[in-house]
């Protein structure tokens, strides 16, 4: 049993953990930030406490009150602590969804301090702005800065404040071009010591990734903004009938498919009856297990897991049960239990038939990583007016490539495959029959490659 099950049974009216999602342009320190969140959570606190390995990790209030020292006093929250989706980008902020719109409540915006604001900064920014999430802005990367004094023990506020030798006034000078490109889209930024309300002011935390410097600062503003601006919104009937939605399908040994999840509301238990939204109906299905990886300090192979007979919201699991295999990242999860069954398949239906993706009899075959991503390249495909006979999440199987081959139109003999593995045999198969198998992580990037392909066919053909 792991340490986590002392949670597993709650009360209801308890508070949920906020879920908090990493953005920003490429390159600028997202998946640093993360792993260093990650890793000074391990050192300080107890391993058992902490989830690895299954799409998000947990930092608990006395983890992150360790990291923080004196700026987290645990008698001040009564937020649990704070979930990060370990999948950074826009990407998967906007196609990860809750009932309620964007699954994470939170978002952290790296921005690299000397680079400032790229194309990915501003689209992360206008997401944001959409679904009204409240954001923070890391400043990152200012150990890289000229002058920089890393055995300077001043903390990085108070050198800003007196403009100390710690810091040249570049640090300054960009920190201020950072707030200014903020307030040019329309978001009104301070240092985040002098921003009072979080909800009105988007507070910027410089720091370092690489260092860990300014890390506790930016956990501290995290809670403090949760505990401040989003109590109510975390106020749920934990004890209830699970909803969650899935991050990843994966093959677990001993297990079978496997679902990465996170639960989001209410609790999922062993043996639950479930329903998970499927590659063509939604799946009704049985859990059989939840599984936890095992407390790093305890991990002798590479993956293993302790079972738990709970799991409350909000918190990362995998979820092992028959019937998996067409279930899609994405997709909502719901727990029946004492609810009526068709009532809970209408639901995962009704909000599967929220993102919309349209085939006509005749055009290309397209395969995702998940439903949001499915829709937003259909969307992107539509504007093109190039049609989509086929659209599925999923790695490209033999299957995709034989639907691909029964266009009439050879520029239609194509399969795009955004953000998924080309299955080998697949691949083959694709080469024997000619189908074109076009395979990106950027959706302009593989329209541009198909078009090209077009191009290519109709000057060939004139
Ligand atoms: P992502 O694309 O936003 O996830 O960026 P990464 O986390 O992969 O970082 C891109 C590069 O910047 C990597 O080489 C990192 O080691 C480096 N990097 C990230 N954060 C820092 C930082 O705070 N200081 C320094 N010096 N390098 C950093």
């Amino acid at each position: 049993m792991s340490d986590s099950d002392a949670s597993a049974e709650p009360t209801a009216g308890q508070l949920r953990t906020p879920i908090v999602a990493v953005l920003g342009h490429v390159d600028h320190g997202k998946t640093t930030l993360l792993d260093t969140i990650r890793g000074s959570a391990v050192t300080e606190g107890e391993a058992g406490a902490i989830t690895q390995h299954i799409g998000s990790t947990a930092v608990p209030l006395d983890v992150i009150s360790e990291i923080a020292g004196k700026l987290v006093d645990p008698e001040d929250f009564d937020l649990p602590g704070l979930l990060f989706i370990d999948t950074p980008g826009h990407h998967s902020f906007s196609t990860l969804r809750s009932r309620g719109g964007a699954l994470a409540d939170i978002a952290i915006v790296v921005v690299d301090v000397t680079d400032g604001f790229q194309p990915q900064t501003i689209e992360a920014l206008d997401i944001l702005k959409r679904t009204q999430t409240p954001f923070v802005v890391a400043a990152n990367k200012v150990d890289t800065l000229p002058g920089w004094n890393p055995d300077d023990v001043e903390p990085i506020q108070s050198a800003i404040d007196r403009q100390s030798d710690r810091v040249e006034s570049d640090l300054n000078e960009r920190l201020y071009e950072i707030i200014g490109e903020l307030s040019d889209e329309g978001f009104s930024a301070d240092m985040y010591w002098r921003v009072q309300n979080f909800q009105n002011n988007i507070g910027v935390v410089p720091l370092s990734a690489m260092t860990g410097e300014g890390v506790p600062d930016l956990l501290t503003v995290l809670m403090g903004l949760s505990q401040r601006f989003l109590k109510e919104e975390m106020s749920i009937d934990v004890g209830g009938p699970g909803a969650g939605t899935v991050l990843e399908v994966t093959e677990e040994r001993g297990f079978g498919t496997t679902l990465d999840a996170i639960v989001y509301d209410g609790t999922v238990r062993e043996d639950d009856r479930i329903v998970v939204g499927g590659v063509n109906e939604p799946i009704v299905t049985e859990v059989r297990a939840l599984l936890k990886p095992k407390p790093l300090s305890e991990i002798r192979t590479e993956k293993e897991f302790d079972t738990v007979e709970a799991v409350a919201a909000a918190d990362g699991i995998k979820i092992a049960a028959p019937d998996l295999d067409d279930a899609m990242a994405g997709a909502p999860i719901r727990v029946v239990r004492d609810r009526d069954l068709e009532e809970v398949i209408e639901e995962v239906q009704a909000e599967l038939a929220e993102i919309e993706v349209g085939t006509e009899e005749e055009g290309v075959t397209v395969k995702a990583d998940t439903l949001g991503s499915l829709e937003a390249i259909s969307g992107t495909l539509e504007d093109e007016e190039i049609p989509i006979m086929h659209a599925e999440v999923g790695d490209v199987a033999p299957r995709d490539v034989r639907m691909a081959e029964t266009a009439d139109d050879p520029k239609h003999q194509a399969i795009l495959a955004f953000g998924v593995d080309v299955l080998e045999d697949a691949r083959r198969l694709a080469e024997q029959e000619d189908v074109d198998i076009f395979e990106d992580d950027v959706i302009y990037q593989l329209v541009e490659d198909y078009d090209e392909h077009v191009t290519a066919i109709e000057e060939a053909q004139q």
